[in-house]
Order: structure tokens, then C-alpha cells, then sequence
């Protein structure tokens, strides 16, 4: 696989300088009219196009990407029974760490109870300034809600078998291009040695060539990243960050448990690697997922890094990365527990145990269903919302800080498909061990 090095210290200079630089424009363009409509201006033809321009670089790779590095690493697994073994360990460890994120996120807010002493003036402050976008959402999630079973089944089908698959791929739906890859991959791995490895070879190339394009993205990255940055401080400040603080606070201390505590002990006990070394060499990868706030986005460098520096071979890493990606959302389902229950009690509504307990099995269905793009789980969340009647509208409150949050649920999320990754990768060098063993 052809390289590129990502940059992480110049991105993360990048970042902090863009932060620095949005908040600081933010707070002279509440004092002088002059500025402010110079600061949009600049935002809206510079900093904002120049952000896109990288974001939309690392997402026009991600459908051939994720297509030919899957198709290829399913064909050359050659055996079904291997596929099986490694697609259902995959998804044990997605649903686990999910599971463990989503009580982590519910503990600390029953504990802290951030939501209990909130300010109900701030409350209606925020619930009015944040009231268009929270309707555009209310109107996003309606728009999923169906009427009769039939509609359901076909919903539910839609979701990973649809009936024309460039349909799906034209709305950026990754799940049915999942079953695509994988379905191609079974039906290469039965032609004839030649012509399989003719093809695999192919989609080897069209990946390389991916990763090229993503090596161009990296170059513009410490620029974009200060753009990216600067847009989302320069419009909603510091002055949130302070308002929400310990609900803030709550949900980055359970990131952080998830990052610093959870993937190392199962580095270290699962997986038996160190983890200090694994996470420091998957900086440029958590780097990336905070910049950019997309866990597709992030894809190609994922896969790149996992091979490159963190031994993943490139089966693994083609099949659980993109699968991971897509269906599992650690640090979503977590955040999703934590607004839920903040939102209801900032409105003084109780939920009980059993209405947590459907909480934690709502957050963990609903985050398969996020998309990996910037804000992919607001939508869902707010139906998650509604089934245990806390006020949908109530995200109002939330949502001025949620591109914060947003970074930082990103690197869970794809932290979680590496570490998912590296335990697979253990588990199969376990196997080849053992079949070695056996034909001595
Ligand atoms: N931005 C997240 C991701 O791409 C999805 C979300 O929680 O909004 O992983």
C-alpha cells in the first residue's frame, strides 16, 4: 500500500491556533458591528471553503475506499468459515464496548447530576436561540418515523440490502455498500485462483490510489483544520463552553475513561499490547477523528496508520475498519446516554431504572445507525429522546456546544474500530499459531 504521513503536530498547531483565533474573533464581534460583519464575510469565502475542500477530499475517497479494500480483504481470507469466526468476534467486541460506553455515560450522570441545579433562565436562553435548529432535527428524525409493519421491513431492508445499490451509495449510505463489498469478496474468493487474483490486485490498486488522494487531503490539513476550527469557535464563542460546563466536563472525564482506561485494559489483558505505545501510535489517527468530527472521514487514515505502524494486517484492517466505522459508535452511544439524561433532568423528569435500562438498549440500536459525518447522531438521538418522554426539543440546550463534543466522541468512536481491530489481529495470529502447530 502506497503512504502518506500524516502531519499530526502541524494539524494539531493547526487546531489550537484556530480555536485561539475563533474564540478571540467571536468575542470582538460581539463589541463592534464593523468586525462582525467582516468576520462573516472572511468565514463564509475563506475559512469555510477551505475547510471543505479537505473534508470533502477525505470523503470523496471513503465509497471506493471502503469498497475495494473490504472486496479484497474478504476475497483473500479464501475461507468462509474464517470470515464467520472473525465477523462474529468483531461484532461481540463492538457490542461490548458500546455497551460498557453507554453505562459509563448514564453512572456519571446519575452520580453528578449535572442537569439538576441548571439555571432555568439559561435553560429558555438556550432553548431560543438553539429553537431553529432543534426543529430542522425534530423534522429529520419525523421524517424516519413509518406507519405500517410492511413500511418497517422495508425500511429496515433499505438500510443494508437495498434494491439498487448506487441508489444507496449516492446518499453516502454505508451499510449497504458493507454488504456489497462483503457479498463481492465471497464471490471472488470462488472463481478460479487467476482470475480472482487478477482482480484482487486491481482493487489493491484503486485503494493505493485512494490513499494518494487522501496523501493530497493531508498536505492543506494544519491549514483546513485552523479553518475547520475557527468557523465553529468564531460562532458560538467560549461563553457556552461556560454555561454548560459540568455537563461538559461529565462527558469529556467519560471520554477520556474510555480512551485512557477502557482501550488500555483491553490493550493489555485482550490484546496484550502496550498500550502506551499503541495509543501514541495512533496520535495521527485520533488527531484526525478530532479535526474532523467524521469517523468516515478518518477511514483512510485509520487503515493506513493500522497497517503501517500498528502491525494490522491488511484482511483485518480492510474488514473491520470500514465495518467499524460504520455500525460502531462508542463514544455516539455514550453521548447519547449523557444528553438524555441531562436534558430530563434539567426538566426535572425522572427516569427510573427500567426506563435507564431501555436507555442503554435505545443508544446502543440507535448508534449502529449513525452516520460518521459531523452531527451523523443528532437525528437519532432525538427519537431516542422521545421514547422515554424527554422533550425532543430539549437537544436545544445542548446543541451550541455539541461540535465540541462532537470531536471529541469521534476519536472514541474510532479508537473503538482500532483497539476492535487489534484484538481481531491477536486472535488470528492465535489461530495461524495453533494451525501451525498442528500440521508440525
Ligand atoms: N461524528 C460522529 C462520527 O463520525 C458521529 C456522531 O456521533 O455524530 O463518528
Amino acid at each position: 500500500m502506497r503512504s502518506f504521513k500524516p502531519n499530526h503536530r502541524s494539524i494539531l498547531v493547526g487546531l489550537i491556533l484556530g480555536a485561539i483565533a475563533g474564540i478571540a474573533s467571536h468575542e470582538i464581534a460581539d463589541r463592534s458591528q464593523v468586525f462582525s460583519g467582516w468576520l462573516t464575510f472572511t468565514t463564509d469565502t475563506i475559512a469555510y471553503p477551505i475547510g471543505q475542500i479537505f473534508l470533502r477530499l477525505l470523503f470523496l475517497v471513503v465509497v471506493p475506499l471502503v469498497f475495494a479494500s473490504l472486496a479484497a480483504g474478504v476475497a483473500r481470507l479464501g475461507d468462509l468459515s474464517k470470515l464467520g469466526r472473525i465477523g462474529v468476534r468483531t461484532l461481540a467486541f463492538f457490542l461490548l464496548t458500546t455497551s460498557f460506553s453507554v453505562v459509563l455515560g448514564l453512572g456519571a450522570m446519575d452520580l453528578f447530576r449535572p442537569g439538576s441545579g441548571f439555571n432555568p433562565e439559561t435553560r429558555t436562553e438556550l432553548m431560543e436561540t438553539f429553537a431553529q435548529d432543534s426543529a430542522k432535527l425534530v423534522e429529520k428524525a419525523t421524517a424516519q418515523e413509518v406507519e405500517t409493519t410492511i413500511m418497517r421491513v422495508n425500511q429496515i431492508l433499505d438500510m443494508f440490502l437495498p434494491r439498487n445499490i448506487i441508489g444507496a451509495i449516492t446518499q453516502m449510505q454505508m451499510l449497504p455498500l458493507i454488504v456489497f463489498g462483503i457479498l463481492f469478496g465471497i464471490a471472488l474468493s470462488v472463481q478460479s485462483p487467476r482470475r480472482r487474483d487478477e482482480m484482487t490486485t486491481w482493487l489493491d490498486t484503486i485503494s493505493d490510489a485512494m490513499v494518494t488522494i487522501v496523501g493530497f487531503a493531508m498536505r492543506i490539513a494544519p491549514y483546513a483544520v485552523f479553518c475547520l476550527i475557527f468557523v465553529v469557535m468564531s460562532k458560538f464563542g467560549a461563553q457556552l463552553l461556560v454555561k454548560l460546563s459540568f455537563y461538559v466536563l461529565i462527558v469529556i472525564g467519560c471520554y477520556l475513561i474510555q480512551l485512557f482506561v477502557l482501550y488500555p485494559i483491553l490493550l493489555r489483558t485482550v490484546v496484550k499490547r502496550n498500550p502506551i505505545d499503541f495509543l501514541r501510535r495512533s496520535i495521527p489517527i485520533m488527531v484526525t477523528a478530532f479535526s474532523t468530527s467524521s469517523s468516515n472521514a478518518t477511514l483512510p487514515t485509520s487503515i493506513q496508520v493500522s497497517q503501517q505502524d500498528l502491525g494490522i494486517r491488511p484482511t483485518v484492517a480492510g474488514f473491520v475498519l470500514p465495518l467499524g466505522a460504520t455500525i460502531n459508535m462508542n463514544g455516539t452511544a455514550l453521548f447519547e446516554g449523557c444528553v438524555v439524561l441531562f436534558v430530563a433532568q434539567v426538566f426535572g423528569i425522572e427516569l427510573s431504572f427500567a426506563k435507564q435500562v431501555l436507555v442503554l438498549v435505545l443508544c446502543v440500536v440507535s448508534s449502529i445507525g449513525v452516520a460518521g459525518v459531523p452531527g451523523g447522531s443528532l437525528p437519532l438521538l432525538m427519537i431516542v429522546m422521545a421514547q422515554v418522554e424527554v422533550p425532543a426539543a430539549g437537544i436545544a440546550i445542548v446543541l451550541g456546544v455539541d461540535r465540541l463534543l462532537d470531536m471529541g466522541r469521534t476519536v472514541v468512536n474510532v479508537m473503538g474500530d482500532i483497539v476492535t481491530a487489534a484484538y481481531i489481529e491477536s486472535a488470528e495470529q492465535r489461530a495461524d499459531l495453533r494451525a501451525e502447530l498442528r500440521q508440525n
